[in-house]
C-alpha cells in the first residue's frame, strides 16, 4: 500500500484513491471512479485490472500484451476530467512516450455500462 499521490491527479494518496479499486478491495460506484482507477492502472501497469474492467463482450478486442505495451511504453503525466455523467466520462490523459519523449494528449469520451454490480468500460469516442 502506498502513501504516494494518486496517479489520477485527484490530490489524494494512491492508498485513499484508486489503489483499493485496483487491488479489488473496493468497487467503483460511479464511472468516474472506474475511469480514474483505469488511468491509474495504466500508470502502474496493472494489466489484469484494465482487462477485467473492460465490458465482457469487448474483451475480445483487447490483448493483455497490447495493454501492457501501451501502459509501460509511456509515462502517464496527467489526467483531466472534462465532464462526467451517469455513464459517460470525457477526459484528457497526458502521456509521454518513453522512447521518443513525445508528449501526447489522449482525449476521449468513454462510455461505461453496468454488468451486475460492476461498472465496466464499454468504448470510447476519440478526438
Ligand atoms: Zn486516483
Amino acid at each position: 500500500m502506498s502513501k504516494e499521490k494518486c496517479p489520477c491527479c485527484s490530490d489524494k494518496s494512491f492508498l485513499e484513491c484508486c489503489q483499493p479499486f485496483i487491488l479489488g478491495l473496493k468497487k467503483p460506484t460511479i464511472p468516474e471512479e472506474l475511469m480514474r482507477s483505469r488511468y491509474s492502472a495504466y500508470a502502474t501497469c496493472e494489466v489484469d485490472y484494465l482487462y477485467n474492467t473492460t465490458a465482457t463482450k469487448e474483451q475480445k478486442y483487447y490483448s493483455k500484451k497490447e495493454i501492457e505495451r501501451w501502459s509501460s511504453e509511456n509515462d502517464w503525466l496527467k489526467l483531466e476530467i472534462i465532464q462526467a455523467s451517469e455513464n459517460i466520462v470525457e477526459f484528457k490523459a497526458t502521456h509521454r512516450l518513453k522512447s521518443s519523449l513525445d508528449i501526447q494528449i489522449h482525449h476521449e469520451l468513454s462510455r461505461f455500462i453496468q454488468e451486475g454490480n460492476d461498472w465496466k468500460y464499454l468504448d470510447g469516442e476519440f478526438f
